[in-house]
């Protein structure tokens, strides 16, 4: 016996090759409904909330070495935009496609050799054990690779004021007087800085010519 965990042929993910059979050009298609595991999606972005049904197409192809499975995953994600932090519901659609190995692709009866020379080739490889595979791995890389890493509520999403957070998209003539005030601060030191030799902002940069004017005067 393998020294890996059995694959449990109940949970919703694992799929049994048995009626696909070893003969290479075999086909099966299939669908199946399950609902979504935990953490199914980008953490803390976007996903599809766990139990939330989840509907899967695959076709199952018998080659030489093991079996290629084809598929699409198609469900709502559910996550927030990262501008204006708003939910937002998305529809996602998953294609995948991926091999997995018989262990044994010679002798089916011989127990699975641990790979030691090839491990690094071996790394990212699946495989069929007891004529089951546990499609998990592959369709959450796929559902990552689907989700946008920055998704936003609409393409032209304004975000969140600076001042107040209020949504700039609901109300694009959106302002602050005091971002007003600010500006005309701002002009008024540019204006001042023009005319150089007026002193009336007395907390400016130290400026001893002035007081030699005042003096003569
Ligand atoms: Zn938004
Ligand atoms: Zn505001």
């Amino acid at each position: 016996m393998a020294l890996n965990a059995r694959l449990d042929h109940r949970k919703p993910l694992v799929f049994d090759t048995h009626e696909l059979g070893r003969r290479p050009g075999a086909l099966q298609r299939l669908t199946r409904e399950f609902e979504a595991p935990q953490d199914l999606g980008i953490q803390g972005v976007i996903g599809v909330p766990e139990g939330a049904p989840v509907e899967l197409e695959l076709r199952l192809e018998s080659v030489m070495e093991g079996v290629l499975v084809t598929g699409t995953a198609r469900a709502q994600a559910e996550g927030e935009c990262v501008r204006c932090l708003e939910p937002l519901e998305l529809e996602l659609e998953a294609d995948f496609q991926e091999m997995f190995s018989y262990p044994d692709a010679d002798d089916r009866g011989r127990p699975k050799a641990e790979p030691v020379d090839d491990a690094e080739e071996d790394e990212d490889r699946l495989f069929i054990e007891d004529g089951l595979f546990d499609l998990e791995p592959v369709l959450r890389d796929a559902v990552v690779l689907a989700l946008p890493m920055q998704p936003v509520c609409q393409d032209d999403c304004l975000g969140l004021c600076s001042e107040c957070g209020a949504r700039l998209t609901d109300d694009p003539d959106h302002h602050h007087d005091a971002t007003d005030i600010r500006w005309a601060a701002l002009q008024g030191l540019a204006g001042s800085l023009e005319d150089g030799e007026k002193d009336e902002m007395s907390g400016e940069a130290p400026r001893p010519a002035p007081a030699n004017e005042k003096q003569e005067k």
